[in-house]
C-alpha cells in the first residue's frame, strides 16, 4: 500500500500543465498532418484494438476482478464482447459512414449539387468512469477514431488495475503518437481540462459532469455528459410475474451489483400487486425461502455475500455510502429482503425495501448500488406523476402486456432511452443512440452515432459558372422580380 501512495504521489507530482500542454501540441500536429484523417490510418487502428481485445482477454478480465470482483461472465458480456461488437461493426461500416451524403438543392440554386461531409473534430479528450471501465473507455474512443479524430483517454482512477492496463496495451496495439492515455484523477483531469480541445466526451456523475461542461465553455468545446440517475421499472399487475422478476433482478444484482448508470434504481407497482412481485424476487433472491425455492430457481446461492456471480461495491467510499443510505431515519425499517453486509469483501447483498419515505436519500439520491426501494401506488397511472417528480432518467423501464399503458409510457415519460418488458437489453442495440436527457447528460453514441458524436456534418456545395442570372445582383429593380 505504501508502494502504490508513493507511485501515485509520483505520478502527480509529474504531470502539470507543462506536460499536458505537451501531450495536447503532440496531438494537435499529429491531427493536422492528416494522418489520423485516412480510411487506412483509423481501420488499422480499429483493428489494432480488436486483436488486443482478442490477444489480452484474461488479462483484462483479472484486471476487471481486481478493481470489481467482476464476474467473469458479466466481464465477458458486458465489457469485452461490446467493445468486439463496437470495432467489427465500425471496421465493417466505416468506409460508408465516411461518405458523403449527397443531398437536393432548390430550384434558385440550379444548376448545383449539395453534400454533407463528415469530418473529424480534431483532438479530443475521452474521460471515463469506473463501473464498466474497459468498455466505457474504449467504446467512446472507437467513436473518435473512426472519426479520424486524435484521442486522450483519461480512464478512471477508481478502477487502477483496469486503468493500467488500458495504458500499457495501448502502448503495445494501437499508434501511440495519435492515441493517447493519461492515467489520474481530479488533479489531472482537472490539468487535461485546462487545455483547448475539440471535443470533450465525460461520462460520470452529474457533479463532475458540470465542472466538465464549465471548462469546455472556456473554449467553446462542445461536450458530450453521459451521467446518471435514478432509472424507474414500472411494473404493472398485467404481466408475466416470473419473467419480469428475473429481468428485474438481471437489470439490477447482475449488472455489477446495480453499480450501472442504466441499472434499476426504484421499481413502482400498485400496492395490490406489491406483496406478488416481492415474493417472486424473494424466491429468485433468498435460497430456500420458506422452503418454496429451488436451488436452480435462486440466483445467488445460500449466502448472496459470498455469491461469485455478484460484483463487489467498488470501494470503501461506496460501500459506506450505501450503508448510510441504508440505515437513514425511517429508512432502515422498510427493508423487507437483505440489508447484510461484509465490510472486509465490501460486498452488499442484494436488499429490497418497500415505501422508504420519499424524502429519504434513497428515494431521492441515485442509488449506483445493490439496494432496490420499491414504491406502491394507488393504480399504476400514477407512475407518471412519481417520474416526473425526479429528473430525467437515463433509462426507464416498464412491464406490462397492457397496450395502452406501453403507449403511454412511451408517449409521457421522457428518458434517455427506454425498453418495455425488459431492463438494459436497449444498450445492446447498436442501431439505438445511446444517451441521457435533461440530468441524465447530452449527446449520445453507439454504432454510427459514435462515428457522429465526433465529427462534424459539413455542408457543402458546389456550383458551375454557368446559369448566373443577374436577378440576384444590384440594381434591384422591381421589374427583376417580375411585379
Ligand atoms: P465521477 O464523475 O466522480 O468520475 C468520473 C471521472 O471524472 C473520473 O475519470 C474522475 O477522475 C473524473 N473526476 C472526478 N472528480 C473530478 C473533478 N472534481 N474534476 C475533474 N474530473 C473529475 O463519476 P463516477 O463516480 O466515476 O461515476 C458515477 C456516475 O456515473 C453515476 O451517476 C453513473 O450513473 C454515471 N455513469 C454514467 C454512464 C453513462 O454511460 N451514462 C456510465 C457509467 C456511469
Amino acid at each position: 500500500a505504501a508502494i502504490s501512495v508513493m507511485a501515485e504521489e509520483k505520478r502527480k507530482a509529474s504531470f502539470d500543465a507543462d506536460k499536458a500542454g505537451v501531450i495536447v501540441k503532440e496531438l494537435r500536429q499529429e491531427y493536422n498532418s492528416g494522418k489520423t484523417k485516412t480510411y487506412e490510418w483509423r481501420v488499422a487502428q480499429l483493428e489494432g484494438i480488436s486483436r488486443m481485445v482478442d490477444e489480452r482477454e484474461k488479462d483484462i478480465i483479472e484486471a476487471l476482478n481486481t478493481d470489481l470482483s467482476k464476474p467473469e461472465f458479466e466481464a465477458f458480456v458486458a465489457e469485452i464482447n461490446m467493445i468486439k461488437s463496437a470495432c467489427k461493426l465500425a471496421i465493417k461500416e466505416l468506409k460508408q459512414w465516411m461518405m458523403p451524403e449527397k443531398v437536393k438543392t432548390p430550384l434558385t440554386t440550379f444548376p448545383s449539387s449539395a453534400e454533407i461531409v463528415s469530418e473529424p473534430l480534431g483532438i479530443v479528450l475521452v474521460i471515463s468512469t469506473w463501473n464498466y471501465p474497459f468498455l466505457l473507455s474504449i467504446d467512446p474512443v472507437i467513436g473518435a477514431i473512426a472519426a479520424g479524430n486524435a484521442v486522450l483517454l483519461k480512464p478512471s482512477e477508481i478502477a487502477p488495475a483496469t486503468s493500467s492496463l488500458i495504458a500499457n496495451l495501448f502502448q503495445e496495439y494501437v499508434d501511440n503518437t495519435s492515441i493517447k492515455v493519461v492515467e489520474g484523477a481530479v488533479e489531472e483531469t482537472s490539468v487535461l481540462l485546462e487545455q483547448k480541445w475539440d471535443k470533450i466526451f465525460y461520462t460520470g456523475s452529474g457533479r463532475v459532469g458540470r465542472i466538465v461542461m464549465a471548462a469546455a465553455a472556456k473554449h467553446l468545446t462542445p461536450v458530450v455528459l453521459e451521467l446518471g440517475g435514478k432509472c424507474p421499472v414500472v411494473v404493472d399487475s398485467d404481466v408475466n410475474l416470473q419473467v419480469a422478476a428475473r429481468r428485474i433482478i438481471a437489470g439490477k444484482w447482475s449488472c455489477n451489483s446495480g453499480q450501472t448508470c442504466t441499472a434499476a434504481d426504484y421499481v413502482i407497482t400498485t400496492i395490490d400487486f406489491a406483496s406478488k412481485l416481492v415474493m417472486q424476487l424473494f424466491l429468485l433472491i433468498s435460497y430456500n425461502i420458506a422452503g418454496l425455492s429451488s436451488e436452480l430457481d435462486n440466483f445467488f446461492g445460500k449466502d448472496p455475500l459470498e455469491s461469485k456471480d455478484m460484483s463487489r461495491v467498488v470501494n470503501l467510499y461506496h460501500f459506506r455510502r450505501l450503508i448510510k443510505l441504508m440505515e437513514e431515519d425511517g429508512v432502515s425499517d422498510k427493508i423487507v429482503l437483505g440489508g447484510q453486509t461484509d465490510e472486509v469483501q465490501l460486498k452488499i447483498a442484494p436488499t429490497i425495501l418497500v415505501d422508504a419515505p420519499k424524502d429519504s436519500a434513497v428515494m431521492t439520491e441515485e442509488i449506483f448500488g445493490p439496494l432496490l426501494p420499491i414504491v406502491t401506488v394507488e393504480k399504476i397511472e400514477d407512475c407518471f406523476e412519481l417520474i416526473k417528480s425526479k429528473p430525467k432518467p437515463l433509462a426507464a423501464y416498464l412491464f406490462t402486456n397492457n397496450e395502452k399503458l406501453k403507449k403511454a409510457f412511451v408517449k409521457d415519460v421522457s428518458a434517455g432511452g427506454m425498453l418495455i418488458n425488459d431492463t438494459i437489453l436497449h444498450l445492446t442495440v447498436d442501431a439505438l443512440p445511446f444517451g441521457g436527457v435533461g440530468e441524465s447528460g447530452m449527446g449520445y453514441y453507439h454504432g454510427k452515432f459514435s462515428f457522429e458524436a465526433f465529427s462534424h456534418k459539413k455542408a457543402v456545395m458546389y456550383r458551375s459558372f454557368d446559369g448566373d442570372s443577374s436577378i440576384r445582383y444590384p440594381p434591384y429593380t422591381l421589374k427583376k422580380l417580375n411585379l
